[in-house]
């Protein structure tokens, strides 16, 4: 997962291009990003760590521009090094140009084969970079050369691109990865999330559609046109089980809503099992809203049971298994008077491997919990993503190689429910119609586009050295 901002004719454009980044800091903590440009030289700062960490008070100062993008990175693709830190800026005919991006190419080893024949020379090891060659290569102005660059391209990517003063951004046709279009007086924004927008004090305006591109410039919008339309999209439904901020727009409600509605499902699909249950409470930050939910729709009393070390980054988001661990040890912590004795219902937003779920219900245990039931608000994962979310391949995935009878004993609980995935699409869809516009691959394993097998390949070699 990533974050990306772009913002344009204003003064401010680096400060407000860092504050947005620290909204969508979730996304990605391992490296951060800001292309500056319209005023000084083209100019980018990237660095490993956190936003407010690069993006001090003498640095900001020294970033003099007119419009920014910026970039939040974890990685699920290449290495978690300097060099694939975004935004990626180069110099070629067409002048500077910067790029950056959330999602995974697909089909990547594909077109870096076909671009290596024709000698180009790669200095990253990120997917991204294909697309500065493409950038490069393409004729045409900067809205012209980006869409004939992404028509080439399979997957999952939302684009920020700048060039002098020109902010573009743009969608996948299946709109896998969100983007949203905002104003902040006369000034607009591209972000991630909506949260990014409004936090800096802009208005959202709408989502950038899928397959859709926008150029900005001067505080107007030059052109809005669709590289390529598809009749359904296929956007990622964990961006509201886990990654986007509960603030954030999805589908015209927050995602705390969507949250929300997952608990009342939960409650509604475990009536006859919760019965004589004393308190609900979540695993926090991302099963907060579901436990609240669950607990309107029982009856049964919402307690928080774990107190949460924010000075400790999400355990999901770190790159390797050693530090996911060592993280999940220092990050949560039982109350025993709130859970001693109690019978529990249990809230999370997913298991995927299924050590830090039995991790964290052996402190429940430790704590003094009479009986726990533990509910997930997403279905069983059973395929990785190739879309930009970092879930390990089939056979790092508990539920892909354990029953949930068998995963309820491994975990050690009393009982084991995940919402069903007619229930998470009606909680997470406009109006709660139930339409399904989203990517759900990784609970179904029918992926909305072609996974080529260089891209499988190219997964099993990025977990070899993750994992
Ligand atoms: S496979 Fe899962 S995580 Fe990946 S885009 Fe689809 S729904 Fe999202």
């Amino acid at each position: 997962m990533c974050g990306i901002i772009g913002i344009e004719n204003t003064k401010n454009a680096a400060v407000l291009a860092a504050a947005g980044l620290v909204t969508l800091q979730h996304r990605g903590e391992e490296s951060a990003g800001i292309t500056i440009s319209g005023i000084d030289k083209m100019r980018t700062v990237r660095s490993m760590g956190l936003v407010s960490k690069i993006f001090n008070e003498e640095t900001l100062k020294t970033m003099r521009g007119c419009a920014a993008i910026g970039h939040v990175r974890y990685t699920t693709s290449a290495k978690s090094t300097l060099v694939n830190a975004q935004p990626f800026q180069i110099s070629c005919m067409h002048g500077r140009i910067s790029v950056a991006h959330n999602g995974n190419i697909t089909n990547f080893p594909q077109i870096k084969k076909m671009l290596s024949k024709r000698g180009a020379i790669f200095s990253h090891t990120s997917d991204t970079e294909i697309l500065l060659h493409l950038l490069a290569m393409a004729k045409g102005d900067i809205a012209k050369i980006t869409a004939d660059s992404i028509r080439q391209l399979d997957g999952a990517f939302s684009l920020a691109v700048l060039r002098d003063k020109t902010l573009i951004g743009a969608r996948d046709k299946d709109g896998f990865r969100p983007l949203g279009l905002g104003k902040i007086g006369n000034s607009y924004i591209i972000a991630s999330e909506s949260a990014a927008i409004e936090v800096i004090g802009g208005e959202y305006i709408r989502d950038i559609e899928p397959g859709e591109i926008i150029e900005i410039e001067n505080g107007k919008i030059k052109k809005s046109f669709f590289y390529a339309k598809k009749q359904k999209q296929n956007t990622c439904i964990f961006e509201q089980v886990y990654f986007s901020r509960p603030d954030s727009l999805a589908f015209g409600k927050t995602v705390k809503e969507a949250r929300t509605k997952m608990g009342e499902f939960l409650a509604h699909q475990m009536k006859d099992i919760i019965k004589k249950a004393d308190i609900v409470m979540p695993v926090p930050d991302s099963g907060f809203y579901a436990a609240q939910g669950f607990s309107r729709t029982s009856g049964i009393i919402f307690e928080m049971g774990f107190m949460r070390n924010h000075y400790v980054g999400r355990s999901f988001i770190k790159p390797s298994q050693s530090l996911r661990e060592l993280t999940a040890k220092l990050k949560l912590f039982p109350i025993k008077e709130v859970v001693r004795g109690k019978e529990i219902v249990l809230i999370d937003d997913s298991i995927v491997r299924g050590t830090t779920s039995k991790r964290i219900i052996g402190y429940l245990r430790k704590a003094g919990a009479k009986k726990i039931h533990f509910a997930l608000s997403c279905p069983s994962i059973i395929a990785p993503c190739y879309y930009g979310i970092d879930t390990p391949m089939r056979d790092n995935l508990i539920a892909a190689q354990k029953s949930i009878e068998e995963m309820r004993k491994y975990l050690g609980v009393e009982s084991l429910t995940f919402l069903s995935l007619k229930n998470l699409i009606t909680a997470c869809s406009i109006n709660n119609c139930g339409k399904n516009t989203f990517c759900t691959a990784c609970f179904t394993g029918k992926y909305p586009t072609k996974i080529s097998k260089e891209s499988f390949k190219k997964k099993i070699k990025e977990k070899n050295y993750s994992v």
